[in-house]
């Protein structure tokens, strides 16, 4: 048998399943895919966790490389900022980007995952639905698992399996039995509810198309985003406990009464508001690291099974996706020794996936809270000030992790430095023409080496 020749199984065609699967059959690699849940071309149900996603550069370049890309632009719709709604319903727009090339692109999750997966069919992945793996042997290469349709256990053979199977991996279960495997998990203390606002009776949306709304409240946060049948898909993010709760919203009437104060403007825009509320259910967020990320050549963990993060700079799948990316590059390089190249694919990726981690947690703060503040947006203006005159030197941390491809550990260093001299810069002043260029200079040059830009 040729190394081109073996199977690769993967578990999960959630969205890193086929579009790395799609990579290996590419590269002439047989691919099965073992998922449990039916197959949502074919059955009416919830698409998962996050009905949409903003896909940024690190995606695109990935469903780029795949070819995908350009099909799916007439599926997705670039919001070029944010649109911060007041209590008393002002609207504050701030772009992402420096130009109107860095945008953020709105998708829905489901459409998403079924491109994906007819992609990776066209290709020759078989995807089998309704099987879920219950456990691995991965010395005597087998997977054991369930008939979702009958309760059947049987055993298949896989002597190289990848757990695309997301942040509650049944391969990583696997994994954390074994001596040495470290693992830590942080759940945050608040939820999150997905939402609907419908579109307008012309069928058009009923709120700016091109942006992201966002109606922060200090320690919580209402969101929507652009779909392209003329709806916003909606998450509201609260604490699970406390004032301003969910354990506080347990009737209809205080669901009406939150909204009518907190989001005016939003209530009128969602007429089931209380069917929604009550009939979806509330999801956690929660951040895993975890390593190693395999166990010799015949498993390894990517995606959100290996690092799943909290959902606030917009990274996961975009982090997932530059998995792929990066995993293929490796094989492209090593061919089929797996077991080198799964090593080298976490010592790639483990430092920047646990820094994602970390702004991914920080983001949060950001956007509920210091969006709606005049000093965060004066900061916001003088760091597109100094991106324009040193656009080498001083890229904006929201820019490094979503219009490029800077290795995210190096966009929180780096980060974290610039912080510090907006903090200086921004200090003294208001204005952006008052700015000291001579400080600014000085600080830059001292502190910031050229980085390497790949968008
Ligand atoms: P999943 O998408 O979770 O797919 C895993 C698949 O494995 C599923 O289909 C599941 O059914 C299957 N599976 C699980 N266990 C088994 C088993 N034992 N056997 C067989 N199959 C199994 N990311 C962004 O980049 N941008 C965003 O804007 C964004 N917004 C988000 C908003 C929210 C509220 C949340 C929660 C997440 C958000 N994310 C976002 C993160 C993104 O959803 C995840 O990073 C992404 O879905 C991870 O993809 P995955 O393929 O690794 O896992």
């Amino acid at each position: 048998m040729t190394a081109k020749a073996e199977t690769i199984s993967l578990i999960g065609a959630g969205l890193n399943g086929p579009l790395l699967a799609l990579g290996l059959v590419q590269r002439g690699f047989r691919v099965e895919i073992y998922e449990r849940r039916p197959d949502m071309r074919r059955v009416r149900m919830s698409a998962g966790r996050s009905i949409n996603l903003a896909i940024s550069t690190r995606g695109i370049h990935a469903l780029t490389e795949a070819g995908l890309w350009s099909e799916m632009r007439n599926i997705i719709l670039p919001m070029k900022g944010r649109m911060m709604h007041s209590v008393a319903s002002e609207l504050t727009f701030q772009p992402y980007g420096k130009d109107e090339a860095e945008v953020i692109n709105s998708i829905s999750r489901a459409e998403l995952n079924i491109e994906l997966m007819n992609a990776a069919e066209q290709h020759g992945v078989k995807i089998h639905f309704q099987q879920r793996c219950t456990s691995i042997d991965m010395r005597a290469g087998m997977l054991a698992l369930r008939d979702e349709r009958t309760g059947e256990d049987r055993t298949s053979e896989a002597s190289v399996v990848i757990g695309c199977d997301g942040s509650a991996s049944a391969i990583r279960g696997e994994m954390l039995r074994m001596s040495r495997f470290n693992f830590s998990q942080q759940y945050l203390d608040y939820g999150y509810k997905e939402l609907t606002i419908p579109a307008g009776p012309d069928g058009k949306h009923v709120l700016e198309t091109n942006a992201l709304h966002i109606w922060p409240r200090g320690n919580y946060m209402l969101i929507a985003l652009p779909n392209v049948d003329g709806t916003f898909a909606c998450i509201l993010f609260l604490p699970f406990e406390g004032p301003d709760s969910f354990a506080e919203l347990t009737t209809h009437s205080a669901v009406v009464e939150f909204f009518q104060s907190r989001f005016p403007d939003a209530i009128p825009l969602m007429p089931d508001l209380t069917d929604n509320f009550f009939a979806n259910p509330t999801g956690a967020m929660v951040t895993i690291k975890c390593a190693p990320w395999h166990v010799k050549g015949r498993a390894l963990l990517l995606g959100d099974a290996a690092h799943a993060i909290v959902p606030f700079f917009g990274q996961g799948i975009n982090c997932g996706f530059e998995d792929c990316t990066c995993l293929l590059e490796l094989i492209d390089r090593h061919g089929a020794d797996w077991e080198f190249v799964f090593s080298e694919f976490q010592k790639a990726r483990k430092i920047n996936t646990d820094a994602i981690a970390d702004l991914a947690v920080e983001n949060f703060v950001e956007m509920r809270d210091r969006v709606a503040d005049p000093r965060f947006l004066f900061r916001k203006k003088v760091e597109l000030a100094l991106e324009a005159k040193y656009p080498e030197l001083f890229v904006p941390k929201y820019a490094m992790v979503t219009f490029h491809r800077i290795p995210y550990a190096t966009a929180l260093k780096r980060g974290q430095v610039q912080d510090r001299m907006l903090a200086e810069l921004c200090g003294p002043i208001e204005r952006v023409e008052d700015l000291d260029w001579n400080k600014a200079d000085r600080l830059i040059r001292s502190e910031l080496t050229p980085l390497d830009l790949v968008s």
